[in-house]
């Protein structure tokens, strides 16, 4: 497969080999692999709701290690729908009992709104993305503020599991307690 300098595919759609180094990378990772029949409860009792940007690694940047933690990444590190639903899922059914919600500096949804995102692609791409909803919000600490209370609130999460935001700086690796 031909990759540009910066290791995209050169033809990003329909190329039967595009997942090809991953697929290698996996059968390596498989060789090795000693977890048969782990369970798969949250041992440390920790669900994260965080951002799927790339400088964010979340089991290592709070000590936690494989089996320990719910990950749970959407845009910004909203609290969206589903993120809500997996924890549902998660303190009834995975042992989790403390849920973080970290949103984080230089994050591409803290634009000032969705329009700014748009406006991105459309620069970018060319693209029209105008139908799509990202939950963009420059104001992240107040957008916080709503997502902890969210949870917080909810009847099937708030008495079953303590509820923190923290603020993760990309630069510094530092993670603040904002909520
Ligand atoms: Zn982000």
């Amino acid at each position: 497969m031909e990759h540009s300098p910066d290791h995209r595919p050169a033809h990003p759609e329909g190329l039967s080999d595009a997942f090809d180094d991953l697929l290698a990378n996996n059968k390596k990772f498989a060789a090795s692999f000693d977890q048969h029949g782990f369970d798969g409860i949250a041992h440390a009792g920790v669900l994260m709701i965080t951002c799927m940007d790339s400088r964010i690694v979340p089991l290592e940047m709070v000590g936690l290690t494989f089996g320990d933690a719910k990950i749970i990444r959407t845009p910004g590190g909203r609290v969206t729908t589903s993120a809500l639903a997996g924890c549902i899922a998660g303190v009834h059914l995975l042992n989790v009992n403390r849920i973080m919600v970290i949103p984080h500096s230089r994050c591409a949804m803290a634009a000032t709104d969705d329009d700014v995102i748009i406006d991105h692609i459309r620069n970018a791409s060319g693209a029209d993305a105008s139908w799509v909803r990202f939950g963009a919000s420059a104001d992240q600490r107040r957008t916080l503020h709503r997502d902890v209370e969210k949870l917080r609130n909810h009847p099937l999460v708030g008495n079953r599991a303590v509820v923190g935001g923290f603020y993760y700086d990309v630069d510094t690796g530092l993670l603040e307690r904002w909520d």
